[in-house]
């Protein structure tokens, strides 16, 4: 799996500080093992590295991710969005009915998924008609039979014996027969070859011109691997179609046909088939096929505990901060507004504190993003020894501050006043949770 060829990177790269192009290409060397491993396309494979790459590069360093952790994230990411981000729905025709055609190899799935399709809709109020125009294989007929029984829902195919043999027309009639009977979908059903093929095209053409379908999901076998492309790119030119259905999600598939087939055709994945049996049929999520491509289910969890433990540890240390009154500095003040700023509940939380006194709230209210940004720059500019001691800061000083934040010497003077009247308050909330002043809390 992915993650144990990461965790040799992840060792040698432990504890730094940035993504260093040399972490990046050897990360994204693995990634691409990974994916071809999933038998996703090559070209897919270069197109979505390189994406990746230039993701990585411009990505800012996380205080809470070491750099293979963030590249993982920005790949399943990237994955995830490349897979359609959102579940997309079918199109309904405005006037009913509305009609589906399914195209896809011999083998595919499309039969199975017919009757999937039909039962799901049913359970959604619709009232589906399935379409035999498959007249090819002998028994095609027959087994669309059986799982429209199965799933209770109508079957339009030629009568036994009848010769109709022109599955054109059988799917043109199906329309009319929806209408009459008050079908609000139709499911058509068509004849797929083994191997790609320009009579398979030329027909599924041809019902597609005659019936004018809402959608034409192309089904395709997730075990397919690397051919999925060149299947692909033969149904969007030979027919073109509007989504894409992956079947057989039960087997042992990594799932990389899905990115190629997303990929080729630029059109959605809107539902998965997982099994012979009718339920075996679900709603496609694109979250959770990235985390099967990729294989590391488990490193995406830890990569967001990491990231939820990380929130707990700045609000611990902030609290632990307010506890000791003596220690605030002007970083802390920083600090402070800026956290005050990312997780509004805190200023809410402080408000709410013993001891808070009304000039305290009115400067957590006053607090607005444009001011934190300007008391930034001016912190900034100030020398650690200034920050650490604001006692230091006199009128020369003071002057060489507001040039170097762009701001005058009076603002300067007010975020000083401000920030006392902050360190007085913090000494006096020590003392109304009943704790010595100056006692350093330890962690
Ligand atoms: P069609 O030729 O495209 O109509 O394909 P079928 O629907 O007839 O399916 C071909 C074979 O694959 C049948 O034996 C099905 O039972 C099987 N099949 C279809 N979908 C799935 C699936 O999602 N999982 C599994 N395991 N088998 C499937
Ligand atoms: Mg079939």
């Amino acid at each position: 799996a992915l993650s144990d060829r990461l965790s040799g990177i992840f060792e040698s790269i432990r504890g730094k500080g940035r993504l260093t192009e040399a972490d990046i290409d050897a990360t994204a060397r693995e990634i691409r093992l990974a994916l071809l491993e999933a038998d996703v396309a090559l070209p897919v494979v270069k197109t979505f590295i390189a994406q990746i790459k230039e993701r990585c590069s411009g990505a800012e360093v996380s205080k809470a991710l070491n750099p293979a952790q963030q590249i993982i994230k920005i790949v399943n990411e990237e994955l995830v969005a490349i897979l359609g981000g959102e579940t997309r729905r079918l199109n309904y025709a405005k006037q009913a009915p509305t009609v589906i055609m399914l195209a896809g190899l011999q083998g595919a799935g499309k039969t199975t998924l017919a009757g999937k399709l039909a039962k799901h809709l049913k359970g959604d109020d619709h009232s589906p008609l399935l379409v035999a125009a498959d007249l090819q294989r002998p028994n095609a007929v027959g087994q669309l039979q059986v799982l429209g029984q199965r799933a209770g829902v109508a079957v339009y195919a030629p009568e036994p014996g009848s010769g109709v043999g022109d599955p054109v027309k059988v799917a043109l009639d199906s329309i009319a027969e929806a209408r009459q009977k008050g079908h609000d979908v139709v499911i058509v059903d068509t004849a797929g070859r083994l191997g790609i093929d320009e009579e398979m095209m030329q027909q599924a053409r041809e019902i597609r011109a005659a019936v004018n379908p809402d959608e034409v999901l192309f089904v395709i076998d997730a075990m397919i691997g690397q051919d999925a492309v060149n299947t692909a790119e033969a149904f969007r030119d030979g027919v073109g179609i509007t989504g894409v259905v992956l079947s057989k999600l039960d087997g042992d598939a990594r799932g990389g046909a899905a990115l190629s087939v997303r990929h080729v055709t630029g059109q959605p994945i809107l539902f998965a088939s997982t099994g012979e049996k009718l339920e075996d049929f679900d709603v496609f999520h694109p979250d959770r096929m990235a985390s099967r491509i990729l294989g590391m289910g488990d490193m995406l969890t830890l990569i967001e505990q990491a990231e939820a433990v990380f929130e707990e540890d700045q609000k611990e240390e902030m609290t632990q901060k307010l506890l000791q009154g003596e220690d605030f500095t002007l970083e802390d003040f920083l600090e402070q507004m800026q956290a005050i700023r990312k997780m509004g509940p805190i200023g809410n939380l402080l408000k709410m504190m013993p001891g808070m006194g009304g000039q305290m709230r009115q400067q957590i209210d006053s607090i607005d993003d444009k001011q934190i940004d300007r008391t930034s720059a001016i912190i900034r500019s100030m020398t650690p020894a200034e920050r650490r001691d604001s006692s230091l800061i006199n009128g020369s000083r003071r002057l060489r501050i507001a040039n170097g934040s762009g701001v005058t010497v009076s603002e300067v003077n007010q975020l000083l006043t401000r920030f006392k009247d902050a360190q007085k308050m913090m000494r006096q909330m020590s003392g109304a949770m009943g704790l010595p002043t100056g006692t350093k809390a330890t962690k």
